[in-house]
């Protein structure tokens, strides 16, 4: 029976080696196994379903401290408070790696403690107690950003965790608090307790002194007391390839570690395990469709790593307290403007079926699909529609409106007009010149 290596204990390694052992495979999950730091994170709750669906909810709900039920910014101009409809959890980190590894343990999981050292072509040193050479068939590369060869793709970045007083904070509040040369991240808990992130530059926190540290902490957040700091770590927006020729896989951070100005890193982990134990399954189980597999992750990695860039942007572009050196950053690609057009307007298809890799059943596999013109996104569904169904319904000229009656057939009604924008912003439906069109130009 083939065996995989899963290097990282964090939310990602122990959530794929979890799904792997759940299929039946042979799983040893290496992790050096010392006192996780404590942190506290939050969870969007749009992460649930997932989790869910991989029977995690409730070692997850395991890890919860509560629910910030709504977000204080001093981010822009004026102060704002935003409401959580659906509130974020806020998770205990030493508790939620408890947790999963846990469970990944319960599933037949073997734990082997210790630091891997891992090279391209597989070869594996684990340095624990003795020194030993582990052998495998593939190797899933969950160490985060210790996996290392990561390329900063924005500003450089470095995060000191902390905990405090806030006796004025009301409870089960996130705040995010804008300051000249950093921004400082806080979930507020009852008796005025708080755990926070300050988010700087590497040149003006690395080497100061504690105090110096905690001046630059209430120079954001004046009414913070008690400081008691944890250890900074690295949280520059980088990434590196998922999958190269051989038979070592990065997952999550590993191949794409966030700045936490602009993304949820702990979604993103999770899918990423799901991805990558899909990927590895295929190798073993429908190795026909290897290609798929890669072209898989390969095309999910893009698609991740641009929306991380574009988040990270806007989230710097969106700060207008201060304008100094730390908030210049590249702006957001500007989103294409487009106008709806008119219902009488006459629509064409500006895609072919085409084979698309797609994840289902827990397995990556070659099926019918279309590219996605505008973001070359390979699509087997969209709107919860298959792709086939959509080409044959839009394969004759119409007007929008005839466009949406027809989705209306196989799409529920209220999801119709998003169905259409998404069509037209990806010109995947393109409007047919007019001659008036053409007289114009
Ligand atoms: C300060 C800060 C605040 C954050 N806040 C949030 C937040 O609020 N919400 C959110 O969604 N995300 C947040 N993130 C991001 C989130 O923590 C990460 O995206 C997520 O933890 C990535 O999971 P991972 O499993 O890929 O890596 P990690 O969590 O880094 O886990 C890596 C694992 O690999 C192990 N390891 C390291 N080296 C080796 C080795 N040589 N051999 C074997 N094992 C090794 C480690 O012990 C660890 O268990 C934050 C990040 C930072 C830095």
């Amino acid at each position: 029976m083939p065996e995989v290596l899963v290097a990282g204990a964090g939310p990602a390694g122990s959530v794929a080696a979890l799904i792997l052992a759940r299929a039946g495979h042979r799983v040893t999950l290496v992790d050096p196994c010392l006192p996780v730091r404590h942190r506290v994170e939050s969870l969007p709750a749009h992460a649930m379903p997932m989790l869910h669906g991989l029977r995690l909810g409730s070692v997850i709900q395991a890890a919860e401290l509560g629910r910030a039920v709504e977000t204080e910014l001093a981010w822009r101009g004026a102060p704002e408070h935003r409401h959580h409809a659906n509130p974020p959890i806020l998770l205990h980190r030493p508790r939620l790696h408890a947790s999963l590894r846990s469970a990944a343990l319960a599933c037949g999981v073997r734990l082997r403690s210790g630091r891997l050292g891992i090279q391209p072509d597989g070869t594996a040193i684990l340095r624990g107690n003795t020194v030993e050479a582990l052998t495998s068939d593939v190797i899933l590369d969950a160490r985060g950003r210790a996996a290392g060869g990561l390329r900063a793709l924005g500003p450089a970045r470095i995060a000191l965790p902390f905990q405090a007083r806030a006796p004025r904070t009301m409870p089960d509040r996130m705040r995010l608090v804008a300051g000249p040369d950093a921004w400082i991240w806080l979930a507020c808990h009852s008796g005025g307790q708080v755990d926070g992130a300050l988010l700087a530059a590497p040149e003006s926190l690395m080497g100061t002194k504690p105090d110096t540290k905690r001046r630059m902490i209430v120079e954001i957040v004046q009414d913070l007391t008690e400081i008691s700091l944890g250890r900074p770590c690295p949280a520059t927006l980088a990434c590196a390839t998922p999958w190269s020729d051989g038979p070592v896989i990065r997952v999550a951070d590993a191949a794409l570690a966030r700045d936490p100005i602009g993304a949820h890193g702990l979604t993103h982990a999770f899918r990423s395990a799901v991805q990558a134990a899909a990927a590895t399954r295929t190798l073993f189980e429908a190795p026909d469709d290897a290609g798929a597999a890669r072209a898989y992750l390969a095309h999910r990695h893009q698609l991740d790593c641009e929306a991380a860039w574009q988040a990270t942007c806007r989230a710097y572009a969106d700060q207008a307290r201060y304008a100094t050196p730390f908030w210049d950053g590249p702006a957001p690609a500007p989103q294409p403007d487009l106008p709806r057009p008119e219902p009488t307007r006459r629509l064409t298809l500006n895609t072919r079926a085409t084979r698309v890799p797609c994840l289902s059943g827990g397995l990556i596999r070659w099926t019918d699909g279309m590219t996605l013109p505008v973001s070359g996104t390979p699509a087997a569904h969209l709107g919860g529609v298959a792709a086939p169904i959509l080409l044959d319904l839009l394969s004759t000229p119409g007007s929008a409106s005839e466009m949406a009656t027809r989705l209306s057939r196989v799409a529920p009604r209220a999801a119709v007009p998003a169905l259409l924008d998404h069509l037209l912003a990806e010109r995947v439906l393109a409007p047919i010149a007019e001659p008036d069109d053409i007289k114009r130009r």
